[in-house]
Parts: C-alpha cells; structure tokens; sequence
C-alpha cells in the first residue's frame, strides 16, 4: 500500500520503472540505480563500431550538452568564484564550425537532442548563429540554459534561429536574495526574460533553481506557488559539488524528498512521468488540484546515473562522459589536424563507452572534478 505524505501521498519513480514509496523515508538505502551500484564488468563486451553510442552498460546516448563559453557574465555562489576567474583563451575555445561539425557527427550517432549551456551561452557574441547551424542540422530538441540576462533582447532571433525552449536559472524571488546569490545581475530582468521566451515562442519555459539550505530553502514554497500562479515548470536542483569556491558541504543539501515533502504539506503533488520512459533529469510532479507542475533534479540524495543518457562537449572541445567525471576526451586537437568524421565518431565512442557506472558522490573515495560548473557546463 503507498503511504501518505502530508496531505496527499507522493511518490518516487524508480530508474526501474516501479514506484517507491517516498513517504516510506527509503530515500537513503533505495536501490533505484543497479547499473550505477554494480562494479565495472569483470569481462565487459568491446566496444561496438556501428549503431548507437552506447557505454560499456547499454545506456544509450541520445543527448549532448554543449558549452558554447566559459565566460559568464555573473557570479552565482555555487557556481564561479567571486573574483579572479581565469578565462580560456578564445585561440583555444571551439569556433561555431567546430561545433557544428561534431554536432553533426553526434547527430549521425542518434543523439537527437542538444542543449546549449556554459558559462552563459548568451555572452558569446553572435550566439544565435550558432544556433542556426545547430537548427539546420534537425535534432528533436534544440534548448538553453540561461541566466536569462540576456534573453529579452535576444530572445526572438533565438526562436527565430530554430531554438524551441529555454531553461532560465533564479533562485530566488526576493531581489536582495537573488543578488546575495548570484552576485551580479536583477531579479527584475531575469522576469522579464522568462515573459519574453514566452512571447517569443520558447516554451515551456523552465525555471532552474538551485537550493541551499540556509541560503534559499525558505523560499520553496513561494517559488511553488509561482509555479502554479504562472504555469512555468519551476525545477528545483539539488546542490552538488561543483562550485567553483568549494564551499559545498552535504549539510547545505536540501534533498528533494524534502523539498517535495514540504510543497505537498501545501498543494499536494502526484506523480507526472516515470523514469522508466523519460531520460530527463527532473522527476516531474504536478499539482493535484491540475495547477502546473514542478520538478526536482536529485543528484546528489538519489542519482539518475542509471538512466543517463548525456555527453557534454567543453567550450575548449573536450568531450565529457559526466557532469562528475574526471578524465575527458579531447576532441579540439583531433579536428584541427585533419580529423575526419570517422575519427571524431570514433572518439565519441570511446568517449561512451569509457563512462563509469555511476558519479560516484556518494562514495567516500568521490574526487570533485578539477573543474567547476561553469567550466563543464551544466
Ligand atoms: N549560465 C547559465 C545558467 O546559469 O543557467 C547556464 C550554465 S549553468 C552552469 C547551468 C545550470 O547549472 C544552472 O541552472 C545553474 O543553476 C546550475 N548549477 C550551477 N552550479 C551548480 C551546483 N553547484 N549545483 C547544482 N546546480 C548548479
Ligand atoms: Fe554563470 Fe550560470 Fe554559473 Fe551562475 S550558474 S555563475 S549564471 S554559469
């Protein structure tokens, strides 16, 4: 029998396809990820030269992150540091060709959906070019994650250049909140940015939030309720450890059973998709009264690993298997000596295939990447 939870029972999905009780307080000791809790093979299968791109676990790969830029234009605490970043040189920074061609190549390979992140896609010059190459090539799902700093100005020639959606970060609706943390920038223009991806056609808008507890936590609800007041999808991201000033501590994560828990003691929330058929990030959940829906992204209390289906490419052209891994393929030099399609698909490949089971956060042995977020590209 499912347990309730505050006012309404809500449920876990589980990467398997069944459904986990979340009231059940399993959370910790779920068992949701068996591929990313199993050691490597002892005798794995080579690795195949035709088909998919798939890793050496049978997940395919279908979506490919791409970092259009390291630079970003503000400073969120979980992310860069305050002061004294380091850019990557432009010589050394992928060109819109480039990107377009292993692109190209990952299309050939079945990816069939592409975001572009960073840093902040919208600082780099002539984005929307980009975007049209991108368009041209006919992935299913073309989007952004953005501060949205930019947005309201670019975001008809965005739409116009054949992107479908966006993801616009703000964590916080109070304006001396948000700029507590994200140091530069105002609340102000992030909301009009999310009015004008609207108008200009990039729906659904999704509303990234990262929660810290003692930072944003108090505003759980709040941004629930602007969820159903405005129809936007807000989605609530667990803080992983990936900030550029290593402050993070586990005790600062608010884990999405809670953050769950605490918006179904006030609208109850049911169940909007299964894992088992969705690869994206976000377990969804709607408001029973049909009011909208939000999201929670649980990386770090209960991993996806098992149904990732993501590659991501660096601004300076390395390929990487995993938001947490630390070796990355590069793929920059490769292209600029000559590489032909076969050699980047190639790469792609092993690429793939060389991801581990899981990101292993959990792990006592876990090494932070040597890269924070805006490096990688979230
Ligand atoms: N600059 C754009 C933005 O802020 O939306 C795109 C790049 S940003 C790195 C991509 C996403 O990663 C954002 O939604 C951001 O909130 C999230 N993010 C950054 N650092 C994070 C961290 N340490 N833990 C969880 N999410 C993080
Ligand atoms: Fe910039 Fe996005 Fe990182 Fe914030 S989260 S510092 S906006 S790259």
């Amino acid at each position: 029998m499912p347990q309730t939870c505050g006012a309404h029972e809500i449920r876990w999905q589980s990467e398997e396809g069944a459904i986990k009780d979340q009231a059940a307080g399993r959370l910790a000791s779920t068992k949701s990820v068996p591929v990313a809790m199993s050691p490597r093979r002892l005798s794995a299968p080579s690795m195949p030269t035709t088909g998919p791109l798939v890793d050496s676990f049978g997940r395919v790969h279908t979506d490919l992150r791409i970092s259009v830029t390291d630079r970003c234009n503000l400073r969120c605490v979980y992310c860069m540091p305050e002061e004294g970043v380091a850019w990557v040189p432009r010589s050394e920074i992928l060109t819109f060709e480039e990107i377009e061609r292993i692109a190209l190549v990952a299309h050939d390979l079945g990816v069939d959906s592409v975001r572009l992140t960073g840093g902040e896609p919208l600082v780099r010059a002539s984005v929307t070019d980009l975007v049209a190459r991108l368009g041209r090539i006919g992935f299913s799902d073309l989007s952004m994650t953005t501060n949205g700093s930019g947005l309201a100005r670019l975001a008809p020639a965005l739409a116009a250049a054949g992107l479908n959606r966006v993801n616009i970060s703000c964590d916080s609706l109070k304006p001396e909140r948000f700029a507590q943390v994200r140091r530069r920038g105002e609340l102000t223009t992030v909301l009009e940015a999310m009015d004008a991806a609207e108008q200009a056609g990039l729906i659904p808008v999704k509303i990234n939030v990262v929660v810290i507890a003692g930072i944003n936590d108090d505003e759980i609800v709040d941004l629930a309720a602007f969820a159903r007041d405005t129809g936007r999808v807000v989605r609530f991201i667990e803080f992983m450890p990936l900030d550029a000033g290593e402050a993070w501590e586990r005790s600062k994560v608010v884990s999405g059973e809670e953050i769950l828990a605490r918006i179904n003691e006030v609208w109850p929330l049911e169940t909007a998709s299964k894992r088992a058929v969705d690869a994206a990030p976000a377990d969804r959940y709607r408001f029973v009264d049909g009011r909208g829906e939000i999201g929670v992204i649980t990386s770090v209390t209960r991993a996806f690993c098992g149904s990732c289906n993501r590659l991501r490419l660096t601004a300076d052209g390395a390929i990487r298997n995993c938001l947490f891994a630390n070796i990355e393929h590069p793929v920059r030099d490769l292209l600029r000596s000559g590489a032909s399609d076969a050699d980047l698909a190639l790469l792609l490949r092993q690429a793939v295939w060389a991801k581990l089971a899981g990101h292993g956060i959990n792990d006592p042995a876990f090494l932070r990447p040597a890269r924070s977020m805006s490096m990688i590209g979230g």
